[in-house]
């Protein structure tokens, strides 16, 4: 067996890990962060879901942390590397990461998340963790009751930074911090980097390698793109239609609002159609029950909100439906980040009203360049995008590698979500 991941200095019960679940390549994220995370400096890293960047840091932290566990043990619920993320799915995924490159080494790894029992996560915590991966709403909660030793963290890890600030979780996050030793490495990871990010990260980071791959998801091109206009009141119908006579088999849907998933998952499943929603107010059970039906094919249509989908991973996802525009366009990129993975050939199509030409002018904004506005026979709408007033502008093509544009968005107490 070899592998390109014996190069970057790993171990090799770590890419015999990765080796036998078939990764023998790094990707370019893990290419650049492995050996910067080895060499024991603090990282900011640029990259999204989708580019490899969970491996990107757990397999140098389980490297790090295998290489000194004989001497490292410093009590019960003691923790070594702290993986802080914004959604509960995005824990588990990055849980299952780390117990899947760790899988040939003797470290304990642990997920703390809300919307689940405290008990039992406390009794966990009696024995030491090499991997803490949480959500900062939970792991506070353990924190004020002593449950958890942070007190000798020799690594931390801020994953999906941009959105936790933009759940508002900066408070707890520095909440956090405080409680970590002065001295440990710290890596960044972002897929955009507005003000906050930058604010954040200089007050984290000490002199940090910075590492980015271009947005692969924003250029990527084993994703089809396609808006189609309609009315507003007809996208249900639209999207019934598609779903049937394309044979759309596993599709995921975005939403706007929980309610707006509720509705949209009723009237499928009315109509015949087994479908699901997903979203911040349904039970962490109920959402992992329907994520796993989903991967499995019993459910055939998944209605989820930005929130619940951030770091769905589902291998070779063949479509995703953007049912509304988001109102941030980042959030677009991020939803279609989740088909076209890995090399599959993936469709993200989205029904746009003429009232979402604000959103629509946004998101090609960000990517820098404009989309045909396609209409289906039988769902023409009454009112057609040339003839609003302010068209969307037509951009030139981004350079190859440019750089996306800051977003400026508020971070502050509005939307603010505790993973409880
Ligand atoms: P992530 O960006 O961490 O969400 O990873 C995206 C997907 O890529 C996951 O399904 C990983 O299992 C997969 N992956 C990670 N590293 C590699 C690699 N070196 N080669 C192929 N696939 C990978």
């Amino acid at each position: 067996m070899s592998s390109d991941f014996a190069s970057l200095g790993l171990s090799e019960p770590i890419w015999r890990a990765a080796a036998e679940r078939g990764y023998t390549t790094p990707t370019p994220i893990q290419e650049q962060a492995i050996p910067v995370v080895m060499s024991g400096v603090d990282l900011l890293a640029g990259a999204q879901t989708g580019t490899g960047k969970t491996a990107a840091f757990a397999m140098p932290i389980l490297h790090k942390l295998a290489a000194t566990s004989e001497t490292a043990f410093h009590g019960p619920s003691s923790v070594r590397a702290l993986v802080l993320v914004p959604t509960r799915e995005l824990a588990a995924q990055v849980e299952e990461s780390v117990q899947l490159y760790g899988k040939n080494l003797s470290l304990r790894s642990l997920i703390l998340i809300g919307g689940v029992k405290i008990n039992p996560q406390m009794q966990k915590l009696r024995r030491s963790v090499d991997v803490l991966v949480a959500t900062p709403g939970r792991l506070l909660d353990h924190i004020q009751q002593r449950s958890v030793d942070l007190s000798h963290v020799e690594i931390l890890v801020l994953d999906e930074a941009d959105r936790m600030l933009d759940m508002g979780f900066i408070r707890d996050i520095r909440r956090i911090l405080a409680v970590l030793p002065k001295k440990r490495q710290n890596l960044l990871f972002s897929a955009t980097f507005s003000p906050e990010i930058r604010t954040l990260a200089d007050g984290l980071l000490n002199n940090p390698v910075s590492v980015e791959v271009a947005s692969r998801n924003a250029t990527a091109d084993t994703v089809s793109q396609r808006f189609l206009a309609v009315d507003q009141d007809r996208k249900r119908e639209l999207l019934t239609h598609l779903i049937g006579e394309q044979q759309w088999h596993q599709v995921l849907v975005f939403t706007r609002t929980k309610h707006g998933a509720d509705r949209l998952a009723k009237h499928l499943s009315q109509g015949g159609m087994q479908a699901m929603a997903i979203h911040g107010d349904k039970s962490q059970g109920a959402r992992t029950r329907a994520l796993a039906e989903f991967k499995e094919g019993k459910v055939r249509v998944l209605v989820a909100t930005d929130i619940a989908a951030r770091g769905i991973d589902i291998n070779e996802l063949p479509h995703v439906v953007n049912y509304e525009l988001p109102h941030v366009p980042e959030d677009y990129v991020h939803r279609i980040g989740r088909t076209g993975r890995a090399g599959n050939n993936g469709q993200a199509v989205s029904l746009v009203s003429v009232d979402e030409r604000k959103q629509l002018s946004d998101v090609e904004k960000l990517l820098k360049r404009s989309f045909t506005k396609e209409t289906i026979v039988g769902f023409e709408p009454k009112q057609s995008f040339s003839s609003q007033p302010h068209a969307p502008h037509t951009r030139r093509p981004a350079a190859p590698g440019a750089q996306r544009r800051a977003p400026s968005r508020s971070t502050g107490g509005g939307n603010r979500f505790r993973d409880r």
